[in-house]
């Protein structure tokens, strides 16, 4: 396969100011373009016409962010002479399900979209992992782009391509490979994000800072007051540096063979933790945080991680209000639900233990009693830091 590396290019617009920018080869012949600007919104129509053309556009988005952003979106569409369709869900978690993607294909088909239409993804995360799914098989494929509106959505899921939905057993149970044409993010959109949801997109930027980068990690450290106060152009670096860094693993291993597996950091424990509260009362990233901080304490007790690394990843979770968690959680349920994570991974759980920050390694070992361990030690650590 012929491959070459991204690049982030900050370009300098006249007029429109800076711009996070890079190019992705996600796999031979599809190149795409992943942009990050503040303001961006008013102008996606015109970005949109420059990247793919004057194309039928229908527009799936939730609830929330329509009633916010729709409006601009559309006259950005208008001012181009574009007139979108529109396909709103219920927000939140709850509308990344089997039973919704059934229901949306019947309507892309009442709408009457064919083969050439695109399929832009005009919210967070599970509006691009929803939105993919359905672009990839509906009529056996058709374009799409995410134009990503939340913290989480911007940092992490709208890049690489993996789509899917959930069944009431397991998270991204059903789905699959398939990039999207062009990436857009607006970061001053993030002002509006509840914070909760801010938070819980930080957790994948943290991810990403200890799986690969002592530097990024080091960012996240100092600018700590900065990022909570939303400040757009520290964001556009925040999200546009978490993207550029998984894209950097994923163009060398589009469908996730072996070297993306440390974007499962944190995951690994997530998703099942995520089961359990039957995807209710927890964001994804506040799960993903407390996989990471169990994980961490998997790696001190097995003695891959020093005290003094793991310290400093349990502080950066703790500044961003992502260690430990309000509700108890039991930790024997949650390895029950890790069942289903053997069977997506042919019976190897190929568990993320950190090495130090900027640093990881892939293991299958990790027992049962090993987890069980990691939860009581990381609650120990959460009591102690809270006290
Ligand atoms: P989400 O899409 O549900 O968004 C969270 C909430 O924020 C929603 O209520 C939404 O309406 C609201 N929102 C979005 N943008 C907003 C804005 N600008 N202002 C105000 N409110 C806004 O969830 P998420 O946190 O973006 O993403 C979580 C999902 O992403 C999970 O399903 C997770 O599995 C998935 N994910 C996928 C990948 C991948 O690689 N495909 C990676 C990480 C996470």
């Amino acid at each position: 396969m012929e491959k070459t590396q991204p690049s982030l290019t900050p370009i300098r617009h006249d007029r429109s100011g800076r711009i996070h920018a890079f190019e992705v080869q996600a796999r031979l012949h599809h190149h795409y373009h992943v942009v990050y600007q503040a303001g961006l919104l008013s102008r996606y129509g015109r970005l949109f016409l420059s990247e793919i053309g004057n194309r039928m556009v229908v527009v799936l988005t939730d609830t929330r962010v329509q009633r916010l952003y729709g409006p601009v979106l559309a006259s950005s569409f208008q001012e181009v002479g574009m007139e979108p369709g529109w396909l709103v869900v219920p927000e939140g978690e709850k509308s990344k399900r089997v039973e919704m993607y059934c229901r949306l294909l019947d309507q892309m088909a009442e709408l009457g979209i064919d083969r050439r239409a695109v399929l832009v993804n005009f919210g967070g995360g599970v509006i691009s992992d929803l939105g993919g799914f359905l672009a990839s098989s509906y009529l056996r494929g058709i374009h799409y782009v995410n134009l990503s509106t939340s913290f989480l959505g911007q940092a992490d899921a709208c890049v690489g391509g993996k789509v899917g939905v959930n069944v009431s057993r397991a998270k991204n149970f059903v789905g699959a490979f398939y990039h999207p044409r062009h990436v857009a993010g607006d970061p001053a959109l993030l002002r509006t994000l509840s914070e909760r949801d801010y938070r819980s997109g930080l957790a994948e930027a943290i991810k990403v800072a200890i799986i690969m980068s002592p530097e990024y990690f080091r960012f996240l450290e100092k600018n700590r007051s900065r990022i909570l106060d939303r400040d757009s152009e520290i964001l556009v670096h925040v999200v546009g540096e978490a993207a550029r860094y998984k894209m950097n693993m994923i163009s060398r291993d589009p469908y996730e063979n072996d070297l993306r597996r440390p974007l499962n950091f944190g995951h690994t424990l997530g998703h099942p933790i995520e089961t359990e509260f039957q995807y209710r009362n927890i964001r994804h990233g506040e799960a993903v945080a407390i996989g990471m901080g169990v994980s961490t304490a998997i790696a001190v007790l097995k003695g891959i991680l020093s005290e003094s690394e793991a310290e400093r990843i349990y502080s950066l979770l703790d500044a961003y209000g992502l260690l430990g968690f309000s509700e108890p959680i039991r930790p024997d349920r949650v390895v029950e639900h890790i069942r289903y994570v053997r069977l997506v991974r042919a019976n190897h759980l190929h568990f993320v233990l950190p090495k130090a920050v900027g640093g990881v390694e892939v293991t299958d070992d990790v027992t049962n009693a090993d987890l069980i361990r990691g939860f009581e030690a990381f609650n120990e650590v959460v009591q102690w830091k809270k006290a």
